[in-house]
């Protein structure tokens, strides 16, 4: 049985090198144009190009997004940009649009040509159409059960599935919702969705104008539309035996540190997999350390459940927060250097995740600020600290530690 691409999301050329260091075998990105994400950085030329080869250097892949619902206009400078991925040496590009698909064919025959979950594919008969176009791979939508993606497999072989595993959901059909469309005017199918769906809504009658009712047995009001993230870690072995290839992760805004968590989680899940090993539930907890709305398996198992969907708030769970990223560490010392983010505390007990390791623990016993003066608290976000630390740690190392409430 062969192993499945993890995919992770590169918002940027930071993240892109964490998820990469962190276990992805391949990233998807977004160029300044025609990709959906409109609040994540995206990449330049420069960057695409410096993205492109830190990852060939390593052996991965990068897939670039080219998802929007094209309007006529959008196909100025399309043949240009194009062009200029096969320079680049994409390994793929991500799509929704038919129109695009047929002039990635026309212009770039050479270009894997990825089907992307926008397009909304839910039945065998789709995909075949799809491979007929000349497609590699499709992105089936998150809306699939398990038995479904099975059939999917089976009925048409000799082609790429890829399937979300973790991450936010939409409430819609990925790719048809035109609510933030409708109520803010921002457009979700050209990636800038307002999340209309997270807010919190009530029941008015049109003749009580300001009578808000409630939907919900909360008084507070409800969220009504708001899903959990999808979380499948603990189910793997039943994603590999559905024929899945691709274990895609969401999340082109998230942060690096988020990226790298969520990568590394699966990443230790899957090699533990095709080891023989049972799951270890430590994976799961990774993944509760990191910002999130709490977790359900979407679909996969059937119609979700009401406790698929949080009701009572639309903030996110933060069990630890990120104090900081290593800098650098002095071997001979035993000295860590750290960029701080959040404040932090002589006494506080830590974690340091690693690339490619289990994270460590440590307690930290002394510190001391840029001018070398002990401290008992490190205040300054962007100022580096240095503390003692027996294991050495890598550069880009994330430090965090349990949020206080
Ligand atoms: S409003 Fe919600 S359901 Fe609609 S596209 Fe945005 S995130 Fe998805």
């Amino acid at each position: 049985m062969k192993k499945p691409e993890l995919l992770a999301p590169a918002g940027d050329l930071t993240k892109l090198k964490a998820a990469i260091d962190y276990g992805a075998d391949a990233v998807y990105i977004g160029g300044k144009n025609f990709s959906l994400r409109v609040a994540s950085e995206n990449f330049s030329h420069d960057f695409m190009a410096e993205g492109i080869k830190y990852a060939h250097d390593r052996g991965k892949k990068v897939y670039v997004a080219l998802n929007i619902i094209a309007h006529n206009t959008d196909f100025d400078g399309l043949k240009e940009y194009i062009d200029e991925l096969v320079e680049l040496k994409a390994d793929g590009v991500i799509v929704a649009d038919l129109g695009i698909t047929d002039f990635i064919r026309t212009y770039a025959p050479d270009l894997h040509i990825h089907v992307s979950t926008q397009a909304s594919v839910t039945n065998f008969a789709t995909v075949d159409f799809y491979k007929k176009l000349g497609a590699t791979r499709v992105v089936l939508a998150r809306e699939l059960s398990m038995d479904e993606i099975r059939e999917i497999t089976k009925r048409v072989p000799d082609i790429e599935i890829e399937c979300f595993v973790h991450g936010a959901m939409c409430i819609s059909y990925s790719g048809r919702c035109l609510l933030s469309n409708y109520m803010t005017g921002r457009d979700s199918n050209m990636g800038d969705c307002a999340q209309s769906c997270r807010w919190k809504y009530h029941l008015m009658e049109e003749k009580r104008p300001g009578e808000y009712l409630p939907v919900y047995e909360d008084d507070r009001g409800t969220f009504i539309f708001n899903s959990k993230d999808i979380c499948m870690i603990e189910h793997i072995d039943k994603l590999i035996e559905a024929g899945v290839t691709t274990f895609k992760i969401e999340g082109r805004v998230k942060s690096e540190y988020y990226v790298a968590t969520v990568v590394k989680a699966y990443r230790d899940a899957i090699d533990a997999y095709f080891e023989g090993k049972p799951f270890n539930p430590a994976h799961l907890e990774e993944l509760k350390k990191i910002s999130h709305r709490g977790y359900t398996t979407g679909f996969y198992f059937g119609k979700p459940a009401p406790n698929a969907q949080v009701y009572t708030s639309n903030s996110y769970i933060r069990n630890y927060e990120l104090i900081g990223t290593v800098t650098s560490y002095n071997k001979e010392t035993k000295i860590v250097e750290v960029e701080q983010k959040n404040r932090f505390f002589k006494g506080d007990e830590i974690e340091i995740l690693l690339p490619g390791k289990d994270f460590i623990t440590l307690t930290i016993t002394s510190m001391w600020d840029e001018d070398g003066n002990e401290i008992d608290v490190a205040p300054h976000p962007t100022r580096k600290v240095t503390f003692p630390c027996e294991t050495e740690v890598p550069e880009g190392s994330f430090v965090r530690k349990v949020k206080l409430l």
